[in-house]
């Protein structure tokens, strides 16, 4: 069967729709923005209507750009920014209040005090998570506890719960179908990743009706049909994946020991680890990547919160640079960068330092330092982060890196791919469509409905447009890796005193 394949890729800043044709072309796309409500210091929310709202419009958008019939969309796959949290009225759709993006930091007291009585191991045992805000569970708790009425609604099952991916699933089926799937649920901290269900000890442990929570389906398969008036022709929901377990599958990381890297406005490594869900010595995530029929497949995952946010910084908090783009440029108009480190831990250091009191930190400044230094070694050090990721993966899974893969908007820049190819010893494979997220949704519902036979005809549609060769001595390597540790000690646990 040929068809077309419509992604919506709903992110945490924009809504995108993306429509491929069976060989992985971008047929047409539309992106919107949408609202970011910063309440309190510390929190984040979207409302859940401007997300769908947008979602819809950029559907209708790419659609009508496509000049397809709505019944050439063979079907249609949801990826979706990940763990922010919705809760509606059954009956009406509604939400009852703000959605709870994964940002928003108001539930780390609970969280510690989780820790403190003693959760925490349980918790990653049964998720493969910390017990952190950035999850679900604690933002659905606090619905339930500070939204009047609502811990009573919920007994009376009249309000759901759902992820970003649930609540479009839940519209796009005009209300017929409340469902997830598992890389979704897996980000919660309410579902078992070793038996693939809700587990009842955690939704004690957080307080949650699980009549509230939507039944968690197959990535792959078909979830509902649209509602006809929306788009004009009842089009499947076949395939549903969070944002970066659908990059990797977009990147078509099938076999266990394939890794991307996204360098976006963060930074974020997974690695296919097969049918086993490792675990981490190192501050990994362990989580679901996909479930395809019964086969799930799992992945580690670590992220650094500062990637291409550090170019932002430079361009927008000192004015080094008027675009992003131009940092490849001014890099390149010097050899190298004079001995200068900058470990851009503006928000403290995840994987695999979690240290919440690091800082930003530039060592070995001359006088001889320019701008152009401080701008290459903005580049060298999202590189460098990605090699810590990559030396955990190794280390937790116990498994060779033959290649990564890379996507996400600061992957366009050729010196810094050369880069990370040099500093890891690994060739860096750059796929010709970017769109990565939104294909990797795209291909789980062409796999569901039959515009794919199999994941070897899904490899077809992704073309490496270039691949970088590490061409750095490895004592030089070896060099420069131990001076970006020297630096990386000196950020470590700045803020504490
Ligand atoms: P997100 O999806 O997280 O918003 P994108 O994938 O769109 O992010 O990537 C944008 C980030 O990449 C920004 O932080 C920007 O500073 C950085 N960036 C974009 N282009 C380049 C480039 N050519 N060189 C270096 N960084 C870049």
């Amino acid at each position: 069967m040929k068809g077309y394949l419509m992604a919506l890729d709903q992110g945490t800043t924009s809504s995108r729709c993306v429509i491929f044709d069976h060989n992985g072309n971008t047929v047409a796309s539309a992106s919107k923005e949408f609202p970011q409500y910063f309440p309190h210091e510390g929190w984040v929310e979207h409302n859940a209507d401007e997300i769908w709202e947008s979602q819809i419009c950029c559907a209708r958008l790419a659609l009508k750009k496509s000049g397809l019939a709505p019944a050439e969309i063979a079907a249609i796959g949801i990826t979706n920014q990940r763990e922010t949290v919705i809760v509606w009225d059954k009956a009406t759709g509604k939400p009852i209040c703000p959605a709870i993006v994964w940002q928003c930091r108001r539930t780390a007291a609970d969280c510690e005090r989780l820790t403190r009585e003693g959760a925490a191991e349980a918790v990653r045992a049964r998720t493969g998570l910390p017990i952190d805000p950035y999850f679900s569970a604690t933002k659905l708790k606090w619905i339930l506890d500070h939204v009047e009425g609502a811990r009573a609604r919920a007994a009376r099952r009249e309000l759901l719960f759902g992820t970003v991916d649930s609540f479009l699933i839940y519209r796009l089926t005009g209300g017929k179908v409340h469902a997830t799937d598992p890389s979704n649920a897996a980000r919660t901290l309410l579902f078992n990743i070793h038996t693939m269900q809700w587990d009842k000890d955690l939704l004690q442990l957080f307080d949650i009706p699980a009549a509230m929570l939507p039944e968690v389906r197959p990535s792959c398969g078909v979830f509902g049909h649209t509602d006809p008036a929306l788009l004009g022709a009842p089009i499947p929901v076949a395939g549903v994946a969070g944002d970066q377990q659908s990059a990797l599958f977009g990147q078509c990381c099938f076999e266990r020991g394939a890794v991307k890297n996204t360098y976006g406005t963060g930074g974020f490594l997974l690695m296919n680890t097969g049918d086993t869900a490792v675990t981490s010595k190192n501050g990994l995530l362990t989580t679901v990547g996909w479930q395809i029929g019964d086969k799930v497949t799992y992945v580690l995952e670590g992220s650094v919160f500062v990637c291409g946010a550090a170019i932002q910084w430079l361009r927008d908090g000192l004015g080094l640079l008027s675009t992003a783009a131009e940092s490849e440029a001014v890099a390149a108009s010097v050899p190298d960068t004079g001995n200068v480190y900058f470990v851009p831990a503006l928000t403290g250091l995840g994987t695999p330092y979690w240290d919440p009191y690091a800082r930003g930190t530039i060592v070995g400044l001359s006088r001889g330092t320019t701008r152009a230094h401080i701008v290459r070694a903005t580049l060298e050090a999202m590189a460098f982060q990605t090699i810590d990721l990559l030396d955990a993966m190794r280390q937790d899974a116990g498994v060779s890196i033959p290649a990564l893969r890379v996507d996400g908007g600061a992957s366009a820049n050729d010196l810094l791919m050369q880069m990370q190819s040099d500093f890891s010893a690994l060739p860096i494979l750059r796929p010709a469509c970017i769109e990565t997220t939104a294909l990797g949704a795209a291909s789980l519902a062409g796999l569901a409905v039959g515009v794919f036979r199999d994941l070897d005809e899904i490899r077809q549609n992704i073309a490496v447009e270039r691949t970088f060769s590490p061409a750095l001595p490895e004592s030089d390597r070896q060099a420069r890796l131990r001076d970006w540790h020297r630096a990386v000690e000196r950020a470590l646990k700045w803020a504490e005193a």
